[in-house]
This record gives structure tokens, sequence and C-alpha cells, in this order.
């Protein structure tokens, strides 16, 4: 692999690249947004397409040498066409998630127009209107909510919203909702104040993909996500439209005065709009992603990541942890510490300690401020690529509730790493990668 070359060239890098390798493999992973691509992603982002500019796009680039890099974006874009419903658009140049949405804001809004999405205390990403994000900045949101009694996305109130302040865009997706979306419903709702529909699959798309999901393609104008989540690709974006449309911005070629198609304005906001030249690589990367999501075992895999989430909410209610909306449909729960008297940066610290990787969130109605959080947001996308099943997330439950109960306990956090030592043996990760070390 790669990392040999670096060992000589760069030892300081490589120590580090060393150390973060023994990290994923002796922690137990459960950030909801972090996966471990396959050697084959890695090796395709590795590789020689590193070196390539290529604006623009297939058969139309600014630059001369382009056929082999046109290759792997052609693959990763039949791909994902493939895997969402057929998709008559798909861009694959996005950078990132947040690059993805700002192209969908660029192309669908102007700026100071009103947005209704989903607040970001109850679930929403910084890029759905967050004050400090460009989204934040730029238009005038306004956010729907979940319900206090069960923790599920107030669709009536999304309505009222949508009739009282006309948004031109709705936006739909989280970063810390563990429920599936009713995409009709809001479909129905934005045709009725005349919204576009955007959903923003970032962290659900391969469960989605695996049809484990609702799927959003048939109802949504437009669909971004994330390629590194339970896409399990390299990290990067993408746009998908299940149908292309004309524009109704008048917006028109300028020879031809052909009406451009939604499709050619996403593509030019993109690049020239927001990027330059693409990461050939990290597209590579994303074609040998999308090339095992079409494989059979890909659905193996969702469905698992669904039933392992669903064992580790169980076991964690069994033990008197409260979940936000009392369970799961996806690969992630949201949990509120605030009966178990910690806040979220305690425990993520504390567990961490033990081993356990989490993240701190804010819970809907949040008591603390964001930099301490009264809750812990755990996924199962990870550990599940590793192998972990059912039993093995009983387990984690088990820990973490050891962990809670006494934070500052060295003795219980020593058992506990030892306990966890046994278990990820038993599913080495990269142990191609291991072996070099
Ligand atoms: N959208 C959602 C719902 C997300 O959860 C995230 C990342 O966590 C993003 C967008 C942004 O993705 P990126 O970090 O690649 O910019």
């Amino acid at each position: 692999m790669s990392i040999d070359f670096l060992k000589n060239a760069d030892p300081a890098v490589w120590e580090a690249n060393k150390n973060e390798l023994v990290r994923q493999n002796e922690k137990l992973e459960m950030i909801a947004s972090e996966n471990f691509t396959s050697l084959a992603v890695m090796a395709a982002q590795g590789g020689v397409m590193t070196n390539k500019y290529a604006e623009g796009y297939p058969g139309n680039r600014y630059y001369g040498g382009c056929e082999y890099v046109d290759v792997v974006e052609n693959l990763a874009r039949e791909r994902a066409a493939k895997i969402f419903s057929n998709a008559e658009y798909v861009n694959v140049q996005p950078h990132s998630g947040s690059q993805a949405n700002m192209a969908v804001y660029f192309t669908f809004v102007k700026p100071g127009d009103t947005i209704l999405g989903l607040d970001l205390s109850h679930g929403g990403h910084l890029t759905h209107g967050n004050k400090m994000n460009f989204s934040g900045r730029m238009y005038n949101f306004f956010a729907y909510q979940t319900r206090k009694e069960d923790g599920r996305v107030d669709l009536d109130q999304a309505k009222d919203l949508a009739q009282k302040h006309k948004p031109k865009m709705i936006s739909i997706g989280a970063s810390a909702y563990s429920r599936d979306w009713d995409y009709a419903a809001f479909r129905k709702i934005a045709d009725e104040v005349g919204a576009f529909l955007w959903a923003d699959i970032a962290h659900t798309a391969g469960l989605i993909a695996a049809g484990e999901l609702n799927n959003p393609m048939a109802h949504c104008h437009v669909v971004t996500t994330t390629t590194h989540k339970t896409l399990r690709g390299p990290r990067g974006g993408m746009i998908l439209m299940g149908k292309d449309f004309e524009n109704p911005f008048g917006v028109t070629a300028p020879k031809s005065g052909r009406v451009r198609k939604m499709g050619e304005l996403l593509d030019s906001q993109i690049i020239p709009g927001i990027q330059g030249g693409p990461l050939m690589h990290v597209i590579a990367a994303k074609a040998v992603a999308f090339g095992e999501v079409l494989k059979p075992g890909f659905k193996d895999y969702a469905q698992q990541v669904k039933l392992n989430a669903k064992a580790l909410c169980e076991a964690l209610m069994t033990r008197g942890f409260q979940v936000v909306s009392s369970g799961t449909d996806n690969h992630l729960m949201l949990i509120d510490l605030r009966n178990k008297k910690i806040n979220g940066k305690a425990a993520q610290l504390a567990l961490d300690e033990a081993n356990i990787t989490t993240n701190k969130n804010s819970v809907p109605w949040d008591t603390e401020s964001p930099l301490l959080t009264s809750g812990l947001r755990l996924g199962s996308p990870a550990l599940t690529t590793r192998g972990f099943k059912e039993a093995e997330f009983k387990l984690i439950a088990n820990w973490i509730d050891a962990i809670i109960k006494a934070p500052e306990d060295e003795g219980i956090r020593k058992k506990v790493r030892g306990e966890i030592a046994e278990v990820t043996r038993k599913f080495p990760l990269y142990p191609e990668l291991l072996k070099g070390i």
C-alpha cells in the first residue's frame, strides 16, 4: 500500500497515519456520520488521478488528457443513477456535502429568499440555516421542529409555517434524527405553497440505496448527500434529481435561446459557481464505492446497520437511558442524558477514556449550551462494517451504561477497555494494513 512509501518519505506523517489506524482498530467507532471504506476505495483515492486537472464535465473539459478521468466520472454518475431510482441527473463533483448543498441553494433560491428547514437543535445540519453558516447568513430561515410528545418531526407545524411564510424552498433531512421521513407528505406541503422540495440524505443515503428507508427520489425536486457516511465511500458530496426539468427562472442558452434544464444550472453552480477542478481521485473512489453499493452484500450490510442500531437502542432503554423519539428507524439514536445527571461533553470524554468514540449532541429543547449539550449521538454504520452484530451492540450498551454510571472511575474504565480489546481483536479492521506497521 502507498502507506509504505510514506514511511520512508515522511516519517512524521506516516507515524500519525499509523497511530490513526491503531486508534480506529482499537476503539469503538460510534460516531453516526463515520464509516470504514474498503481498501479498494482507499486505493482509488490514493491513486494517480490526484494529479489530474479536469475542470468541466466528461466530454467537455477545459484541459487535455481527460480521457481516463472521464471514464471514472461517467462510471460514478452511471452507478449513482442506478442506485438512486435511475436518477436523470447526477453530479459527483461536490467536494463535500456542504458544497453539494451550497450548489442547491445557489441554483434553486436567491439571497434573501425564505426557506423552511428542520430546526438545527432538533437534528438539522449547519448548512440548513445555522447563523454562522453561509445558509443562515444568506437566506431567511424558518424552522419546523420535532414534537415534544414523541420526538418525531411535526408535519402540522411544517405545514402551518409553510402556509404562513410561503418559503421558496423546503429542506428535509438531518444529522441527528432517528426516524424516517414522509417525503410524499412534504411534497404535498411544498406543492401547496409553490416551494421546491430538497432532501439532504447525507446520513441515510446508504440505507435508502438499499431500500431500507423511504426513498425521496420521486418526491423531491433535488436530493443531496455525502458519500462517506452510510454510503461507505470517500469523503465527498453528490447532487441528484429523479427528474430533470426546465428551469422556471427564464434562464436560456445564450446562442440557441433554449430554456436550460435545472441540471445544467446545478452543473454550472458547482463549476464555475463554487468549485474549480474536481477531485478526480475522490471521484474514482466514489465510483468504486457505488460499485460496492450495487453488489448484493450491501443490502445485508444496510439491514444489519438497522438491526444493530435497534439492538443498541433497546438495550440502552432497558437500562434507563432516554432515547429521543423512544427508538430508531435508521442507523443512529440520540440519547437525552438529563436523567443520568451528566452532560453530553462529560459523557463523551468519559466514554473516550474507555475507548468508545462518540459525539456530544444537543437534544430538542436542550437546557445546556451547544458546547456542553445534554445529549449523545450514537450510530452503528462503522462497527457494522467491522462485522459487529446485535450481540456485540448489546455489550456496547452494557459498557456505555457502566461508564455513564461512574464516569470518573478509572477502575471501571480499565475493565471496559479490557473487554473492548477482547471484542475488537475478533473483528480486526484493515488486517492487511496492520500487518505492515
Ligand atoms: N448534510 C448533513 C445532513 C450532514 O449530516 C452533513 C455532515 O455531517 C453535511 C450535510 C455536510 O457534509 P460535509 O461534512 O461533507 O460538508
